[in-house]
């Protein structure tokens, strides 16, 4: 075995020099020669893509199907904010193709890793993607109540998730000449369905009773969400980053929640949940039966693996919660 291993090796030696060496011999035939540069063109044109975070690793899979490879940067069950890239990372990002990221300050801004990264290996800018750049920024109180930054989660709110979808589709597109067709095809269904789910939410939340249309989670991160349906919001905190659960915001967070009549609390599914127990205990309203899911999808496999699913779960969990007679 080691033998002929070998010996394919020498003959393949002898044929690139052979090769090398009949460059300017173009009537030399060689059907076999053709061949192989053919399977090697069609392994190439599957186009490498690297998205920063599972949620937008599955649009990268719905929109682009067998046409493209998906690396995917932040796995679920760890922080977009601080992520510290491992070697295969820089790999995958140095043999890009295309890339994208969230934006609105989701991987850190300007100075986080992600733009870190791109600066170390060397990406043209032009092949990396935002796909928040036409979404307008909601903004959140910093540690002193007045400081404020941008809120990053706009991906919750479906309508959002078409136009992050459409840019996409269309940065795809841009690069990926020979399918293009395709990929515009793929991307119009996937945009479809997603407009279809903004639709259906907006009919499930209105049909909620008008004085149960406050949605109470630990981290403010569905500010978008509640501002596009017309939800009121309260939360323990600003942003996972920062104090999460202090005495001072369960205490604000149980005034709120009295002052405002809240039928039930929600729990992200990456939390903990322990700061919302106490918020449970002292201000007598139940726990959600399920927990909401926020910052991610699950792997490939998991209940809620698609951003489709993962739309179509949080619709129905707020809506059953806040419908409930209790
Ligand atoms: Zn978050």
């Amino acid at each position: 075995m080691k033998k002929l291993v070998k010996w394919l090796g020498l003959s393949l030696l002898a044929v690139f020099m052979l090769a090398a060496c009949g460059n300017d011999n173009s009537s030399g035939a060689n059907g076999s020669k053709d061949g192989n540069n053919n399977v090697e063109k069609e392994e190439n044109e599957k186009l490498k893509v690297v998205t920063s975070f599972t949620i937008i690793a599955d649009m990268a899979r719905e929109i682009g199907g067998d046409l493209v490879e998906v690396y995917n940067l932040v796995p679920s069950g760890t922080d977009p904010h601080e992520y510290e890239p491992l070697p295969n990372d820089i790999k995958a990002a140095t043999d890009a193709d295309i890339l994208f990221y969230n934006g609105l300050n989701l991987e850190g801004g300007d100075n986080g890793w992600f733009m870190k990264m791109m600066d170390a290996v060397n990406q043209k800018e032009e092949n990396i993607y935002s796909l928040t750049e036409r979404v307008e920024p909601m903004y959140l109180a910093g540690d002193d109540g007045i400081e404020e930054e941008v809120n990053p989660h706009s991906f919750i709110d479906p309508a959002v998730g078409v136009k992050m979808a459409e840019d996409m589709r269309d940065a795809l597109m841009a690069v990926s000449s020979a399918n293009k067709d395709k990929i515009k095809e793929q991307g119009d269904v996937y945009v479809q369905r997603l407009e279809e789910l903004n639709q259906e939410f907006e009919e499930r939340i209105n049909s909620i009773p008008e004085e149960n249309r406050i949605l109470v989670t630990s981290e403010r991160a569905f500010q978008y969400l509640a501002d596009h349906y017309g939800l009121q919001e309260g939360f323990i905190w600003e942003v996972d980053t920062e104090e999460n659960g202090s005495p001072k915001q369960i205490k604000d967070l149980v005034h709120y929640i009295q002052e405002h009549n809240v039928p039930v609390l929600f729990v992200e599914s990456n939390v903990d949940t322990r700061p919302m127990e106490t918020v449970s205990k002292e201000s007598g309203v139940p726990i959600a039966e399920k927990p909401i899911y926020s910052d991610e999808i699950g792997d490939p496999g998991d209940e809620i693996d698609t951003y489709v699913k993962y739309l179509e779960y949080n619709m129905e969990l707020i809506h059953d919660e806040l419908s409930k007679e209790r």
